[in-house]
């Protein structure tokens, strides 16, 4: 049997690679004969880099992942063993597997039915005394609207509750013009490949306004070896963001604006030709400004998700769906899991088109002429 070749595919990362070749290779290999591989000079400029990027107050603190960079701000938030975190169900596993890890229970909450974001009413409804965080997640690079959310926990009281900013899939989105993860009390960055900036490898980071947080992240994820602020965490861990990834970041920043731009473009050329035919997006608030990581569209009632994904897949288009099972559906988490009605209708239809800063006009006309040939059969 002959392999069916992608005609479109979904994410071709090499051809990433491609673009910024010789400049990525350079700063690598600055970072391989510098002599010096972890927190050092590269990490220093991109912390900085960071920080000068996201216009604000904010600290920016490199470490290996956006899972970790979850869980750092959880341990220096204090989040520990018993403590309720609120989180959105429709979201990557890691979400929640970062409250685990540090022994809190996630308390799920379903989404917006417009925007595909964690509901506000439903964050409200999950608190209870034991409420230490929510982690709000700006997922596929539309916004949650942090300020509103932290306006309404004062209102009820809860100013002692931590907003986290799960910026893993909106770098570079902007609400007011103001970048995503200078909201809360922290922002939890990833870099994996894929995402907005994407290393060659993993890491990730963490912002915070706060001094006294900036010193604890700094301690914890280097062992906890400086530990002037809390003597009783014993949570120190190894969670350093490398040299070379550091310099290879620090040149993939400087293309953030030329990225967004270019996706822009391609999810509004889907919007234009998708929504007629009965796709729906997500809504996206007017004070967001979203650098979009993914194009997910929800097909059309009465047709089968999974039939669109197969022929689209004999076609040449090559599809993902984040996520297919939400996260209080999973095994790992079954005993948190209560009934959310607007995530479980959601996740059977969902599908992510190519889009990404590599993805070509033609094969954006091409996979919506495929979905046109697609739907014609379903109906
Ligand atoms: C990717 C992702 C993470 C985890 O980031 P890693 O760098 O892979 O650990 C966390 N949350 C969301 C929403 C993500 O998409």
């Amino acid at each position: 049997m002959t392999s069916i070749h992608n005609k479109v595919p979904f994410f071709d990362l090499n051809r990433l690679f491609l673009e910024q070749k010789a400049e990525l290779e350079t700063a690598a290999l600055r970072a391989l004969n510098s002599g010096w591989y972890i927190l050092g000079s590269e990490g220093a400029s991109f912390e900085s880099a960071v920080e000068k990027f996201l216009g604000s107050t904010n600290s920016f603190i490199g470490c290996n992942s956006g899972t970790d960079a979850l869980v750092l701000a959880m341990l220096a938030a204090g989040v520990t063993d018993g403590d309720e975190v609120i989180a959105p169900s429709h979201t990557a596993i890691p979400t929640i597997s970062a409250i685990r890890q540090v022994g809190a229970v996630p308390k799920f909450a379903d989404i917006d039915s417009e925007t595909w974001l964690i509901s506000e009413a439903e964050v409200f409804s999950q608190l209870t005394p034991k409420t230490r965080a929510v982690i709000a997640v700006h997922l596929y690079g539309n916004m949650v609207n942090i300020p509103a959310l932290r306006s309404g926990l004062d209102r009820l009281g809860r100013s002692d509750v931590v907003i986290i900013e799960d910026v893993a899939q909106a770098f570079d989105s902007r609400w007011i013009g103001i970048q995503a993860g200078t909201f809360g009390d922290f922002g939890a960055f990833s870099f994996y490949p894929t995402k907005n900036l994407g290393a060659l490898g993993d890491s990730g980071g963490v912002s915070t306004k706060n001094s006294a947080m900036k010193a604890r992240i700094v301690a914890i994820k280097n062992y906890g070896q400086i530990q002037r602020y809390n003597a009783e965490l014993t949570s120190g861990m190894n969670s350093r963001l490398d040299e070379v990834q550091a310099a290879i970041l620090q040149k993939r920043l400087l293309r953030m604006n030329e990225w967004k731009v270019r996706k822009d473009r391609l999810v509004k050329i889907y919007r234009e030709n998708l929504v007629g035919l009965g796709f729906k997006f997500q809504k996206v608030a007017d004070e967001c400004d979203p650098h979009w990581h993914l194009c997910v569209i929800k097909c059309p009632d009465g047709t089968s998700r999974d039939s669109i994904q197969s022929k689209l897949k004999e076609l040449g288009v090559e599809t993902l769906i984040h996520y297919p099972i939400p996260t209080h559906l999973q095994k790992a988490f079954q005993d948190f899991s209560r009934k959310l009605p607007v995530t479980e209708c959601l996740a059977p239809q969902i599908l992510s088109l190519p889009m990404n800063p590599c993805t070509t006009d033609s094969e954006v006309s091409y996979t919506i002429e495929s979905l046109k040939t697609v739907l014609v059969n379903q109906r």
